[in-house]
């Protein structure tokens, strides 16, 4: 949805031409790591024995199960990561015994907390940058980013549950880029996941900046064009580049 700027800013105000494709999951809500890992470590705290493998499972099948109900299109941010809760109760063996709304309080809270710690440099940005999401969601990553209060940032939200395509086919890349009226080379792809954010990225002619715990190495022989271990710290990145 192009929501913004419509009056206020075209995309001409784009200073240096340079545009932003940004994932959600593990990239605006977390420091470079996905939801499940974080789920599972709430899930732990709150006394949970599954392993992370068998954890994770469960949690993709909740994950694509709320993809599917009619009514998650309506769900804000705190009610998506509730519901998420309530598949994983019945997809883990001490799903019934462990208190997985307490998890799933635990994990909307420190979601929250690093989307607003990145707000400052998400609103900067977005006032010289062209900036789209672009997420395998559940059809209402708008109405999640509406609640966190940072939709005001995006000229574009491509949502796979909308979209119908999902990273990393090409299509979802290329639909962000035509909502922003930019060419690959000119813009930045920033994103948690290799192989989902990064790799295609790259395959289309884009700059691409891992974001990731530094002690990790990028997998495969293929490196992205830069890497960063917190959200912030892209506003640098960006500064020091400029359209070809
Ligand atoms: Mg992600």
């Amino acid at each position: 949805m192009d929501r913004k700027h419509s009056a206020s800013k075209p995309p001409a105000a784009d200073v240096r031409g340079v545009a932003l494709l940004l994932d959600f999951g593990g990239t605006l809500d977390g420091d470079g790591i996905h939801w499940s890992p974080r789920f599972h470590e709430a899930y732990a705290a709150t006394g949970g024995t599954t392993p992370f493998e068998a954890f994770d499972h469960a949690f993709r099948l909740a994950l694509r199960s709320l993809g599917e109900q009619s009514d998650t299109v309506g769900l804000g941010f705190e009610e998506t990561v509730h519901r998420l809760s309530v598949g994983l109760t019945a997809r883990l063996a001490d799903g019934s015994a462990v208190d997985l709304d307490t998890a799933a309080s635990r994990f909307h809270a420190d979601a929250c907390a690093a989307v607003e710690r990145n707000r400052p440099t998400l609103e900067r940005l977005s006032s010289s940058h062209r900036i789209a999401l672009i997420s395998n969601f559940t059809g209402n990553l708008a109405v999640c980013v509406r609640e966190l209060g940072v939709d005001h940032c995006f000229e574009a939200i491509v949502d796979s549950g909308r979209f119908g395509v999902s990273k990393p086919d090409a299509r979802i890349f290329e639909e962000g880029l035509r909502r922003l009226d930019a060419r690959a080379e000119s813009t930045w792809m920033l994103g948690d996941n290799p192989d989902a954010d990064i790799l295609p990225a790259l395959a289309l002619g884009m700059r691409a900046c891992w974001i990731s715990p530094r002690e990790r190495e990028f997998p495969g022989e293929t490196s992205p064009t830069a890497r960063i271990a917190r959200f912030p710290e892209i506003a640098g990145l960006l500064e020091g580049t400029s359209a070809p």
